[in-house]
């Protein structure tokens, strides 16, 4: 996962690790390696350069040129102004409905049904929970299917009524299937088009809108890079969701979407995608990221 940041950061910061003391010349010079790497990786090149700015005031206000380990103090900055654009502390999901109604987002393609059942699954193990997979793509029986195909991987009950057009119609009898039976979270697969369109975010807006979901989450393909960013604003003003989910960290994604999401949706990564497995699924921490990025 990131190997190609990792590296190019490792050698940013490498020529300080070396020196007991440092110049404020190889400070200005390292920083600008790190926003090299950042903008390489597919940061943005705003958010890459207030990066840089920020650790540098930082340090310039630690007196880490006059410090007993220069090197490691200028890592450590690096490290925790990482942690803080990707997010901070990680935001759990709010389940405090009964049932607690998560609502899916995003374009088709993006990771959509294959997280459902991943959260299907990380729930259910919970033992204290009892979900209920809904299917409310309402224009592809495959995509019905492909949810009943997962929800009996993860043995979670599916909800859907194929040949009903109407998904706000499916949602409320999906939640009121989930309280005669004893569900306590219920969450809702939607349709997505291969780019955002009105028709798209008018059902969306409009599902959301009826069943006024616990949790309303985004998600999006890691691999589309500086697109998934993009994606991610467009979904958020209109949805205004809680939280994002980045799916495919496990190829060989550069990882801008993973640094530079929190900072232009102000939303939390709460979740990552690292395979194709019912299990391939992480709860998101910044400082665990920041730390893997850094070595
Ligand atoms: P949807 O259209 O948004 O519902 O997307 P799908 O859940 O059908 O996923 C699209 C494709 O991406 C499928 O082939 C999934 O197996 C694959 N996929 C989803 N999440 C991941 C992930 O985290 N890693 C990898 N490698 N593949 C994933």
């Amino acid at each position: 996962m990131f190997d190609s940041l990792s590296d190019k950061l490792d050698n940013a910061l490498h020529v300080l690790k070396g020196h007991g003391q440092i110049t404020e010349v190889n400070v200005a010079e390292t920083l600008k390696e790190v926003r090299r790497a950042l903008v390489d990786a597919d940061v943005n090149y705003k958010i890459a350069k207030d990066f840089t700015n920020t650790v540098k005031e930082k340090a310039l206000g630690q007196d880490v040129l006059t410090a007993l380990k220069p090197g490691q103090m200028m890592v450590k900055l690096v490290k925790d102004e990482l942690t803080q654009l990707m997010g901070g502390e990680a935001e759990g999901i709010n389940l405090s409905g009964d049932p607690s109604v998560i609502l899916m987002s995003g374009l088709q393609g993006s990771g959509k049904t294959t997280f459902s059942g991943k959260l299907a699954n990380f729930l259910k193990n919970k033992k204290t929970k009892k979900p209920l997979l809904v299917a409310c793509d309402v224009y592809r029986p495959a995509a019905i299917n492909q949810l009943h195909v997962v929800g009996e991987q993860v043995g979670v009950e599916v909800f859907s009524d194929e040949g009903n057009q109407d998904p706000v119609a499916i949602s409320k009898a999906a939640i009121a299937h989930a309280k005669q039976n004893g569900h306590n979270v219920v969450i809702i697969d939607t349709a997505g088009r291969l780019a955002v369109d009105e028709a798209m975010m008018t059902e969306i807006s409009n599902i959301h809108e009826a069943i006024q979901p616990h949790e309303t989450l985004f998600v999006v393909d890691s691999m589309t890079g500086q697109d998934a960013v993009n994606t991610a604003k467009t979904f958020n003003e209109r949805l205004n969701f809680d939280g994002v989910i980045l799916t495919k960290l496990d190829g060989d994604t550069r990882g801008g979407a993973a640094i530079s999401i929190k900072s232009v949706v102000n939303k939390p990564i709460k979740f990552i995608g690292t395979g194709e497995k019912m299990d391939a699924l992480d709860v998101f921490y910044p400082d665990r990221m920041a730390d893997r990025i850094l070595g």
